[in-house]
């Protein structure tokens, strides 16, 4: 049995194809699924008994079982337990401009960024389509509130689990179901050269953000372990491309931590490396986990490092900090509810 919940709508319609049914079914089930949002296909008004019987033979309507929410004010966090017994974590952060759902892509993450609580589990698996979807589907139902924007900026590498993730895309971008604006949804990569290249070519109107934290190798390769892989011109060169093919501009995040890259020279360095791309650099307050021990920059450095990024010319802006007493930044509910 497979979760419908996985199911794109083209992998539905041929669903329907294949046993001889009409194709129009899938958008009726779509719009069922994620318009209505039923829990039972006996919901399913207008869809006759024996497709009915049929879906329960070959769906399940899986949901993941919330373990855990904390809520406060601007942000709710919320630990998922998955079928096998993996935990995973979403956060919703309320903005002025609608409420943003960050979602995670995999249990663990192989990726080894030194700053990152997430990291500190290795990989286990991916996720499979239908527990992204359904992320959104519990916070959605949980808090009674429709989600406007998606982050693929929760536990994992999304482009090491890419074809779930694009399939995910897919399922939440459909008008007939979520219909969740591409330009509303951000996938987040610490630099994956060849699904960079292959994420430019899918012709997905999908915004896309690079992890950079570094403006040169020597600091990268210090503290995130795919420069190894790929060094920054190789990744510079990618988004590049990427930029010139898809006319879009790209956000680079940058997390600042203490004494490792937030002097004066960093950002000129980093001002230098961006010059005369389409670009935007979010700075980010590092957000300070019991187990890893770098800090976060103080305010002055963090107002002094956007101040010198102005002055030449890069658009920046420094991301809102949310929920550092909810625990937000991700990877970080899981280790206290396994760790005590
Ligand atoms: N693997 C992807 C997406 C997940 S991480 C990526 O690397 O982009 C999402 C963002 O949160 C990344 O920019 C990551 O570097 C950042 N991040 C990780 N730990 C953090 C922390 N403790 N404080 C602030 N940002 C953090």
């Amino acid at each position: 049995m497979k979760s419908i919940y996985g199911f794109t709508l083209s992998r539905l319609e041929n669903y329907f194809v294949e046993k001889g049914d009409k194709k129009f079914k899938a958008i009726q089930v779509f719009e069922w699924l994620y318009k209505h949002r039923i829990h039972d296909f006996d919901e399913m008004k207008n869809v006759s008994k024996k497709t009915i019987i049929d879906l329960k033979e070959y769906f399940t309507l899986t949901s993941l079982e919330l373990l855990q929410k904390q809520v406060e004010k601007d942000v709710c966090k919320f630990l998922f337990g998955l079928e096998d017994g993996n935990k995973i974590e979403a956060v919703l952060m309320k903005h002025d401009y609608g409420n943003s759902l960050c979602v995670s892509s995999q249990v663990g993450c192989n990726m080894g960024c030194t700053f990152c609580e997430s990291g500190r589990l290795k990989k286990v698996r991916n996720l499979e389509t239908h527990e992204m979807v359904e992320q959104i589907l519990q916070v959605e139902k949980e808090l009674n509130i429709r989600i406007s924007h998606l982050v693929l900026m929760g536990i994992g590498e999304p482009f090491d689990n890419y074809e779930n993730v694009m399939d995910f895309i897919s399922i939440i971008n459909e008008p007939k179901g979520i219909d969740l604006g591409a330009r509303h949804i951000t996938v987040s990569t610490c630099g994956i050269v060849p699904k960079i290249l292959e994420f430019m070519k899918s012709g997905k109107q999908v915004n896309l953000a690079l992890s950079l934290h570094a403006p040169n190798n020597q600091i990268r390769d210090s503290i995130m372990k795919i420069n190894k892989a790929y060094k920054i011109e190789e990744v510079m060169e990618a988004i590049k491309k990427y930029i010139k093919e898809t006319n879009r501009r790209v956000t680079f995040e940058y997390i600042l931590l203490k004494d490792v890259n937030d002097k004066e020279e960093h950002a000129i360095e980093l001002a230098h490396l961006l010059k005369g791309i389409n670009c935007y650099v979010n700075l980010i307050p590092y957000n300070e986990t019991s187990h890893i021990a770098y800090r976060k920059s103080s305010k002055e450095t963090i107002m002094k490092f956007y101040d010198t990024l102005k002055k030449n010319h890069i658009n920046v802006t420094i991301r809102k900090e949310f929920g550092s007493k909810v625990s937000a930044a991700c990877g970080q509910l899981r280790a206290n509810y396994e760790e005590g």
